[in-house]
């Protein structure tokens, strides 16, 4: 077994340490990750300039690039043979519903995915202090699960657990992606030069607390797993769109 570990936080994260001390009861492990913070990075490719690699020693890799670059670079790149399994996290914070199109820690499984390789990601729920244990430890179970018995074809699993002990976590439930309500996140202010500048986030988001989504199974306390895959087409849409006729050619 060769597993590839990656993250969105950057190689000296806490949360990746914990994963891929747990993935190694499973087998060998490589870990290839961002060189620095790149949460938010989304599904980015870095391809307007070269990638520089640096090997921290046992299997450890700095990329100075996205998690999306690590996943390429090391399927692809740098491993010697095609890994089993990939692995993303654990993420210091939880990515929910709406908001996993901007996660690089999702975007990495995504990656594995579109690779062909078993794919998931692993966020936790921001506490103090840090609860890696059960996120970790659950990680080892769902990763020998899916050696086991696979995943579904160009499916990956976006996993989120509650900052708890896992003693106290109720259960694991398979979950939908919940909706998350959108409210006024960009701060104005202005720089010590005199210039406006804007930063955006801040608040808390707010979420459709309605139905068996992710948010609610975290909010009770429960890791919630998420089957998610690659085709973002809205099949419905496509249905209702069919008696749209467009006039090309007409539009002087
Ligand atoms: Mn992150």
């Amino acid at each position: 077994m060769l597993i590839l570990v990656s993250n969105d936080d950057g190689v000296q994260a806490e949360g990746v340490r914990a994963l891929a001390g747990a993935m190694r009861k499973l087998g060998d492990v490589v870990v290839i990750a961002p060189d620095r913070e790149q949460s938010a990075a989304g599904h980015s490719l870095t391809l307007s300039r070269p990638l520089r690699c640096q090997g921290l020693g046992d299997g450890w890799y700095g990329v100075d690039g996205t998690p999306t670059d690590c996943i390429a670079l090391g399927v692809m790149g740098i491993l010697k043979r095609r890994p089993d399994l990939v692995v993303a996290g654990i993420n210091l914070g939880l990515n929910l519903g709406d908001d996993i199109t901007y996660s690089g820690t999702v975007s990495a499984a995504f990656e594995g995915t579109l690779l062909g390789i078993p794919s998931f990601a692993v966020s936790l729920e921001p506490g103090d202090p840090w609860r890696f244990d059960a996120a970790a430890e659950f990680a080892l179970v769902l990763a020998r699960m899916i050696v086991e018995r696979g995943l579904p074809p160009d499916t990956l699993l976006n996993v989120n657990v509650p900052n708890r002990p896992l003693s106290e976590i109720r259960r694991v439930s398979l979950t939908r992606q919940g909706r998350r309500i959108y409210s006024e996140t960009v701060v104005e202010k202005v720089d010590p030069r005199g210039k406006t500048y804007y930063w955006i986030g801040g608040a808390e988001p707010t979420w459709d607390r309605s139905g068996d989504t992710d948010v609610e199974a975290v909010m009770a306390g429960e890791i919630s797993v998420t089957p998610l895959h690659l085709d973002l087409t809205n099949h419905g849409a496509l249905r209702g769109l069919r008696d749209w006729t467009f006039p090309l050619g007409q539009s002087a």
